[in-house]
């Protein structure tokens, strides 16, 4: 598998699209992985410090509605 944005060979992949990433291009972001609802009904987020990211795509910060797929 090579780079997205170059022909280097991939070292990772982008947590969000899939896209495969070199050492030069991968970025990094916070990621939540998981919304839940704890204790006392409060939302609570599981949440990746530095998950690799491409530069390209654009991760919501929420679920989106995707009232299409119905
Ligand atoms: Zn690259
Ligand atoms: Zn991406």
């Amino acid at each position: 598998m090579k780079c997205f944005h170059c022909d280097e060979p991939a070292r990772g992949v982008c947590s969000f699209c899939g896209r495969a990433l070199c050492k030069e291009h991968m970025k990094k972001m916070p990621a939540i992985l998981t919304i839940y609802v704890g204790e006392a009904n409060t939302p609570k987020a599981v949440v990746v410090s530095d998950a690799l990211f491409c530069g390209v795509c654009k991760p919501q910060p929420e679920p989106i509605e995707m009232p299409e797929i119905y």
